[in-house]
């Protein structure tokens, strides 16, 4: 386990199986015996140690769990918005091509003789105002969907690393390898993990 370091030191801890003199397979500081560190955790039982880190993964994986509720109650929230966004996007572009539309009509009407230069001009212009602010109003609707798809996409990749693991029986490679980028162990006995990511 290259992640395994003695606290007092800072150097690895190496494997020692058992044999005469040792009652348990253990750990021992790599350096204690030539720098003589005080504070060097000299040995630690490796059953013990498993299963304390077992102990602690599950704690962190119980935390990440109910951050990952917390995100997916979040998720809906934001699926909810954007399925609003998108009513209101289709509803601003009808209301778009309706003031295009009129904006032929007028001009037939003109043409007709149905109504004068000076009131053609007037409603063709409150018709053209009318469509930009539309386009505006289209412009800033596609922008925030996009913003928030982006947003739901990086909670969905959050969510899946943690939804892979739950309550774990065993302390497996893999589960060291995903979670815990260093453990330290104390004199006193004390372990101290550094995790990869942690629920914030
Ligand atoms: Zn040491």
């Amino acid at each position: 386990m290259g992640k395994l370091s003695c606290g007092g030191c800072g150097y690895a801890m190496v494997y020692k199986p058992l044999r005469p003199g040792n009652k348990y397979p253990r750990f021992e500081c790599s350096r204690h015996s030539i720098l003589k560190i005080p504070e060097c955790c000299t040995y630690f039982r490796a059953d013990i140690l498993e299963e304390t880190v077992l102990f602690m993964i599950n704690k962190e994986l119980m935390l990440l769990g109910e951050a990952a509720q917390q995100e997916e109650k979040l998720a809906k929230f934001q699926k909810s918005e954007m399925k609003d966004m998108k009513n209101q996007m289709s509803s601003l572009c009808m209301d778009k091509k309706r003031a295009e539309d009129s904006l032929g009509i007028l001009y037939e009407k003109y043409a007709m003789g149905e109504m004068t230069q000076e009131e053609y001009r007037k409603r063709a212009g409150e018709a053209a105002d009318e469509t930009k602010k539309l386009l505006e109003q289209i412009k800033a609707c596609s922008k925030e969907i996009s913003r928030l798809s982006e947003e739901l996409e990086k909670l969905q990749v959050d969510m899946r690393q943690v939804i892979r693991f739950t309550h774990m029986e065993k302390l497996t490679k893999e589960l060291v390898e995903v979670f815990i980028r260093k453990i330290y162990v104390y004199k006193d006995k004390r372990v101290e993990i550094v995790w990869c990511w942690t629920a914030n």
